[in-house]
């Protein structure tokens, strides 16, 4: 419902194919594919929790907190990520000011035309449009060159708080999650202040093992978790089949000595 290509029951399906036994829908700030995620879950037999991904501003960058069986009609995590889509229409437009001032024709409208959920309009979609168009080789290319932190079409938003995320989150019976933490351009001491404050605010756990993680980061993080007493996650980060790093379900495991984010769950 937010940046990935398949909807939701299809990749109940492609999880259950694959294996999986647990499984969380976590689209970025919008809980609309849930019931057809948990819907078909069920028929699988497949234990679903309901998720979500929140974008937050931390210290000048975007950082995202996953929130794992939150219920999905919570009223303030619903009303909160209303909030924090509101800007992207207004965002995507400058983006494409700034991509046509860069040489590449029609991209509000060509990224429009990817999107699946007018409410939830992301740089993915950007992406997709010009590496179709020949402009970049991949997605990552796109990154490197127009859209990432920094880079000329790069337009900042002003997300959530890291307090709000947490707090929409437990508030929704859910556990937040710092994702992909090895994907943040922070310094050692900005790490530090980020895990103890996220601890502090009530964040109960980090992505260890995941598709945005290079093995040398899965030791890492696995660290972390020790340090700080986090729960463990894993995440496959699966947005579509074609521009998949990993597939659902075919991560490594989680170190043995770790507790899993789920371990209640299951
Ligand atoms: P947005 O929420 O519109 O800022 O888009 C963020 C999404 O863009 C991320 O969740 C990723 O799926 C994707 N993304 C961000 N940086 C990169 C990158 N360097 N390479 C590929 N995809 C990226
Ligand atoms: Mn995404």
């Amino acid at each position: 419902m937010s940046d990935g290509v398949l909807p939701p029951e299809e990749v109940a399906d492609r999880a259950h194919a694959n294996g999986v036994t647990l499984w969380a829908l976590t689209d970025h700030d919008i809980l609309d594919g849930v019931p057809q995620a948990r819907a078909r879950a069920g028929v699988l037999g497949m234990r679903f929790v309901a998720g979500v991904e929140i974008s937050v501003t931390w210290a000048g960058h975007t950082v995202h907190i996953v929130g794992l069986n939150v219920d999905d009609a919570n009223r303030d995590l619903v009303e909160g990520l209303r909030e924090i889509r509101s800007g992207r229409t207004e965002r995507a437009r400058e983006m494409g000011r700034r991509l046509d001032a860069m040489g590449v024709e029609n991209s509000y409208e060509g990224a429009l035309e990817y999107v699946s959920n007018p409410a939830l309009i992301s740089r993915t979609h950007f992406a997709r449009y010009l590496v179709e168009r020949g402009y970049s080789r991949n997605l990552q290319a796109v990154f490197d060159r127009y859209l990432g932190d920094g880079c000329p079409a790069y337009v900042p938003m002003k997300w959530a708080t890291l307090e709000q995320a947490v707090n929409w989150i437990t508030g929704a019976g859910g556990r937040a999650i710092i994702a992909h933490p090895g994907r943040y351009d922070y310094t050692p001491v900005q790490f530090g202040a980020l895990f103890d404050e996220f601890r502090e605010l009530g964040g109960v756990g980090i992505e260890v093992i995941t598709g945005s993680h290079t093995p040398a980061q899965y030791g890492e993080y696995a660290q972390v978790a020790r340090h700080y007493g986090f729960l463990a996650s894993r995440g496959s980060d699966f947005h579509s089949p074609r521009e998949a790093r990993v597939d659902l379900g075919r991560l490594p495991s989680l170190p043995a000595d770790l507790t899993p984010v789920w371990h209640d769950w299951i």
